[in-house]
């Protein structure tokens, strides 16, 4: 009924490319020199006549606008593609140019900071992690910590801060990504940060910020399922539960950078009572807080003896494999308010795909056919397919690969979006 996916591509199969795979239904206004730069992006390699017939271009203007990308160092031919007869010269091929920019992205948390350093062609060049230190903190202390991370990966690629075009961060918190303002952050203890600015001028370097939720799903649209799909939702189950949207090949932002709080929608009229003051949202049931809260009275655990809510979810999945009836009721529990949360989606977006994901995805009994059953039995389908679920179980870099996703997005724009055609 779903399939799990991991990241499994090897990169000495040749680059596979990252980005959208499919062009958007609405006409862009990027220019052609974009469009084609972002189509061999997206396919690693392709030849001149798959350009051309992709942008829906002339031959001549193919060959004349690569030919541009090439003398600008973005575009470089190789002889990369198999020949489809045994004679003649292989066909060549163009890729990106790996070198020509590169850029970091960070996902910052409250246990562990990670980073990583991409090329133009997205691949990892390297990559760090470093623990944050606890509790909320100043913006000075954030950039500290930023500081150093970036410089273990910028170490590690042998490489100074002056080669990186840009820098994409994902953290939690109400973020407007338009402006690089953090209205509000659990990390930090001052509301309305201006980030952009006091990053700029520490490093020299432009950061683009966004919440984590959007981040991940961009981390899909360009390096997981969603690059061959337009419409997806992203729904993730860690400390909160999240939401992304994309539509059209774009990520839905919403009017005031609150991202998509499914988390907060309300499954029960003075219901349990959520981490945000108020009751019955979907998270205090679904959280990792909430399952916790609920271990520690159905386990009988003493509660002088405080344990950690990720020790006390591991204690609560082991006891719920071996048969612990109680574990298992608060895993069903939660999978059923799982279903609930997931047909509102399907009824509100009737996306292509949901993708859930998150640590808490090891969780086996929030995706078990039960919970997709349930949620199908929610949904009003009339005989249409029923939405397809499928799980990721990504590492902890898949959020800071998003984050170079929001950086590379910028720098593109910024190397090719002003040369109109
Ligand atoms: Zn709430």
């Amino acid at each position: 009924m779903y399939d799990v996916i991991t990241d499994q591509h090897d990169e000495s199969d040749g680059p596979a490319g990252c980005g959208p795979l499919l062009s958007t239904d609405t006409p862009d206004a990027k220019p052609l020199r974009q469009q084609i730069f972002e189509h061999v992006r997206a396919h690693g390699r392709a030849a001149r006549a798959d350009i051309t017939r992709a942008i829906g271009i002339s031959a001549g203007s193919a060959t004349t606008l690569t030919a541009d990308l090439i003398a600008a160092g973005l575009l470089r031919e190789v002889d990369g593609l198999p020949r489809e007869t045994g004679r003649g010269r292989p066909p060549v091929a163009l890729e990106v140019v790996p070198e020509a920019r590169h850029v970091i992205g960070i996902k910052l948390s409250d246990d562990t900071h990670s980073a990583v350093l991409t090329d133009f062609a997205g691949c990892i060049v390297a990559s760090a992690t470093l623990p944050s230190s606890p509790g909320r903190k100043s913006l000075e202390t954030l950039l500290e910590e930023m500081d150093v991370l970036m410089d273990l990966a910028l170490k590690e690629a042998k490489m100074p801060l002056s080669e990186v075009s840009a820098v994409g961060v994902g953290m939690s918190g109400i973020i407007d990504h338009n402006t690089g303002t953090i209205a509000w952050s659990p990390f930090l203890n001052t509301s309305d940060v201006d980030l952009r600015t006091a990053f700029l001028a520490r490093f020299g370097v432009p950061v683009h910020v966004d919440n984590d939720t959007n981040v991940l799903s961009l981390a899909e649209l360009w390096f997981g399922a969603g690059r061959s799909i337009s419409d997806f939702a992203v729904v993730t189950i860690e400390n909160g539960v999240g939401m992304g949207l994309v539509l059209d090949n774009r990520l839905f932002r919403g009017a005031r950078g609150m991202g998509l709080e499914l988390g907060h929608t309300k499954v029960q009229l003075d219901g349990a009572l959520c981490r945000c003051g108020q009751r019955g949202c979907l998270e205090a049931y679904l959280a990792d807080y909430a399952l916790a809260r609920e271990a520690a009275t159905a386990l009988d655990r003493n509660p002088r003896i405080p344990q950690s809510t990720n020790a006390m979810m591991d204690t609560l999945f082991t006891q719920a494999k071996s048969g612990n009836e109680a574990a298992r009721t608060i895993f069903r529990r939660a999978g059923r308010y799982l279903s609930v949360g997931l047909s509102n989606v399907i009824q509100l977006f009737d996306p292509g795909l949901i993708i859930l994901s998150g640590e808490r995805m090891q969780y086996d009994y929030l995706y078990s056919n039960e919970v997709l059953s349930e949620m199908q039995k929610l949904t009003l389908s009339d005989g249409r397919t029923p939405c397809k679920v499928e799980i990721h179980a990504w590492g902890g870099m898949i959020w800071a690969r998003g984050a170079t996703a929001l950086a590379l997005e910028a720098v593109t724009d910024a190397a090719l979006g002003e040369a109109r055609a």
